[in-house]
C-alpha cells in the first residue's frame, strides 16, 4: 500500500488557493480557505479559495463571451475536443484517483476506475455529433412539401453543482453533453471534494479548449446558491440532495430557467422466490452497498419473500460481514469511512433510530473501532438489519451510508406485496429484481416505479437516459436523452 506521506509527496494539488477562470488557474482574491480533509485520519491536507462575487461575475461573463466561438464549430470538430479530453484525462488517473480517495474515503480499487470512466463518458458523447450536425428537415404533415429545419441550439451558459460521493462522475456526466452541445460552462465541486475534479479542468485545457469554455470555482453551498441564480447562467444542472435540489427547483421556477436534477433515493432489491442466493450474493456488495453506502441507486432496502426470508437475510448478512473495512488505500479495502463527519453523524443517527424502532441487527451497527492512523477516521461498521418495519426511518429516509434494511414481502400469492413495498416511497430513482426467470423478473421490473431497474445486476449505460421519478429528480442524463437537456430547439419553417 502506498503512505499518505507517499501521497501527499506525489500529489500536484494540496493547499490552492486559485480558480480556473478564462481558461488560467487564476489566483483568488480572498483569504478565506475552506479545508480538505482525509476521513479515514480526519487529518486536514489541503485547502481551496471560497469564490467571490467578482470571480462569480468573471467566470459566468467569460462563459459567455466564449460562447459565439465554441457554438459556432460544427459539433464534429467538438467531438474531436472531446476524444482529446479523453485522452487527457487517462494521463492523469492515478493522480486523480489518489486525490479523489484522500477526498471522500472512497476505496483506491473503485477511484482507479474515475479517469477510465470520464473518459468512456467524453468518447461516448463524442460518437453522437451526428446527432446535432446532420440536417433536420421535417415535413409539414398537410402534404404542400412545406417544411421545417430543426436546429439544435446549445442552451448557453450552464451551471453544473455536484456532490461528493462520486466527484468525477457526476461532473462529467454534465459536462461532456454541455460541451458537445456547444454550451460554455461554470462548475461547482462539492465543499468535500474540491480538488480531484482539477484534473479533469486540467485535462480540458490541454486539449485546447478555447479559454472561457470552462470554469471552475470552489465555495460552500451558498456559493452555488449564487450561481444558480447568476443573471448569466441559461440552465442548471444538479446532482446532490432533494432538499437543496428543492430549492434549486424553486428559484429555476422563478426564472424560469431549464434544470436538471439527479436527487436522492431509497431504491429496492426484490428478491423473487426462485432467487438464485449466491448469484445475489455475488453482485450485493456493489449493487446494494457501493462505495460504503454511498450511492444514490443502490438498492439499500432488501424486500425478500416470507417463504425464504431467513436464508435471504443470512446471505446478505455473511456477504456484507465478511467483506473487508480498512484504509482506502488498500487495494484490498471494499469499504471505507463515509465521507465526512457530518455524514458519520448522520449514519449514526439512523442506525440509533433503527435500534430504537426495533430492527435487529444482523451485523454491524455501531462506529467501527480502527487502529493506527486510521483510529480518528469516519468509520462506521457496515450494518445490516433484519425485521424492518416499512414504517420505520431506516426503510422510508434516505441514508446514504452502509446501512442495508431488510423486508419481509407475503409470497403465498405471488409477488405483488414486493412491488408495492418497493413503489411506496417517496423516491424513484434505481432497484434490482432478483430472480431464477429473467423473463418473469423483468416483468416485475417493468412495474418498478422508478428510473432505473436492474434484472440481476445493476449498471449503469452511457447510452441509456438515468434518472429520478418523484422526488429523485427532474430530467435525465446519459445517452441522446441525455445530450438533449443542453439543447434549445428552433423551427424554421418553410414553403414547400
Ligand atoms: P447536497 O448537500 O445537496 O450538495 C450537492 C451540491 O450542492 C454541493 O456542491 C453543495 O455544496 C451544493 N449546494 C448546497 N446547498 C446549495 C444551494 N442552496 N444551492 C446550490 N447548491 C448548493 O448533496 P451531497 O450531500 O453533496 O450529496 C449527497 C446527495 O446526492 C444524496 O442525497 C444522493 O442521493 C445525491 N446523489 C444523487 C445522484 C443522482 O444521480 N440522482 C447521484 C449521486 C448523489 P457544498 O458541498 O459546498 O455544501
Ligand atoms: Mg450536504
Amino acid at each position: 500500500m502506498i503512505s499518505r506521506a507517499e501521497v501527499l509527496a506525489r500529489l500536484p494539488y494540496t493547499h490552492v488557493d486559485d480558480h480556473f477562470i478564462g481558461g488560467a488557474w487564476t489566483a483568488s482574491s480572498d483569504m478565506t480557505r475552506n479545508p480538505v480533509t482525509d476521513p479515514a485520519t480526519n487529518e486536514q491536507w489541503g485547502s481551496v479559495p471560497a469564490a467571490t462575487e467578482a470571480e462569480l461575475d468573471q467566470a459566468v461573463g467569460g462563459a459567455r463571451a466564449a460562447l459565439p466561438e465554441w457554438s459556432g464549430l460544427q459539433a464534429a470538430d467538438r467531438a474531436e475536443f472531446l476524444v482529446r479530453i479523453a485522452d487527457e484525462i487517462e494521463a492523469r488517473a492515478e493522480d486523480l484517483a489518489l486525490t479523489n480517495t484522500l477526498e471522500n474515503g472512497t476505496p483506491i480499487t473503485e477511484t482507479r476506475g474515475a479517469a477510465a470512466n470520464a473518459a468512456g463518458i467524453f468518447r461516448h458523447f463524442a460518437t453522437l455529433a451526428s446527432w446535432l450536425d446532420d440536417e433536420d428537415a421535417r415535413l409539414f404533415p398537410v402534404g404542400d412539401g412545406s417544411y421545417s429545419v430543426v436546429r439544435k441550439d446549445p442552451v448557453g451558459v450552464c451551471a453544473l453543482v455536484a456532490p461528493w460521493n462520486f466527484p468525477i462522475n457526476l461532473v462529467v456526466v454534465k459536462l461532456a453533453p454541455a460541451l458537445l452541445a456547444g454550451c460554455s460552462v461554470v462548475i461547482k465541486p462539492a465543499s468535500v471534494t474540491p480538488l480531484s475534479i482539477r484534473f479533469i479542468i486540467d485535462a480540458v485545457a490541454a486539449a485546447g479548449v478555447p479559454a472561457g469554455v470552462v470554469n471552475l470555482l470552489t465555495g460552500p453551498g451558498r456559493f452555488g446558491d449564487a450561481l444558480v441564480k447568476h443573471p448569466g447562467v441559461d440552465k442548471v444542472a444538479f446532482t446532490g440532495s432533494t432538499p437543496v435540489g428543492r430549492q434549486i427547483a424553486s428559484a429555476c421556477g422563478q426564472l424560469l430557467r431549464p434544470v436538471t436534477l439527479e436527487l436522492g433515493g431509497k431504491s429496492s432489491a426484490i428478491v423473487l422466490p426462485d432467487a438464485d442466493l449466491h448469484a445475489m450474493s455475488n453482485v450485493l456488495i456493489r449493487s446494494c452497498m457501493r462505495n460504503t453506502g454511498q450511492t444514490c441507486y443502490i438498492s439499500t432496502r432488501i424486500i425478500a419473500p416470507a417463504s425464504r426470508y431467513d436464508e435471504v437475510a443470512e446471505v446478505v448478512a455473511a456477504t456484507i460481514g465478511r467483506a473487508q473495512q480498512g484504509d482506502p488505500l488498500e487495494e484490498s479495502t471494499v469499504f471505507g469511512p463515509v465521507a465526512s463527519a457530518a455524514q458519520f453523524s448522520t449514519v449514526m443517527e439512523y442506525i440509533d433510530s433503527g435500534h430504537a424502532q426495533g430492527a435487529r441487527v444482523l451485523t454491524g451497527g455501531e462506529a467501527a473501532e480502527m487502529g493506527g492512523e486510521l483510529s480518528a477516521g469516519q468509520f462506521i461498521e457496515p450494518t445490516v438489519f433484519a425485521e424492518v418495519d416499512p414504517a420505520m426511518r431506516i426503510s422510508t429516509e434516505e441514508i446514504f451510508g452502509p446501512v442495508i434494511s431488510i423486508l419481509r414481502y407475503d409470497d403465498s400469492a405471488g409477488v405483488q406485496d414486493a412491488i408495492d413495498l418497493a413503489n411506496n416511497t417517496e423516491f424513484g430513482l434505481g432497484g434490482i429484481v432478483f430472480g431464477g426467470d429473467e423473463d418473469r423478473a423483468q416483468a416485475v421490473a417493468d412495474q418498478v416505479d422508478s428510473g432505473s431497474v436492474g434484472v440481476n445486476f445493476f449498471g449503469s449505460n452511457h447510452s441509456a437516459p438515468f434518472g429520478g421519478r418523484h422526488d429523485s429528480g427532474l430530467g435525465v442524463e446519459y445517452g441522446l436523452e441525455g445530450l438533449s437537456q443542453y439543447i434549445s430547439y428552433k423551427s424554421i419553417h418553410r414553403k414547400g
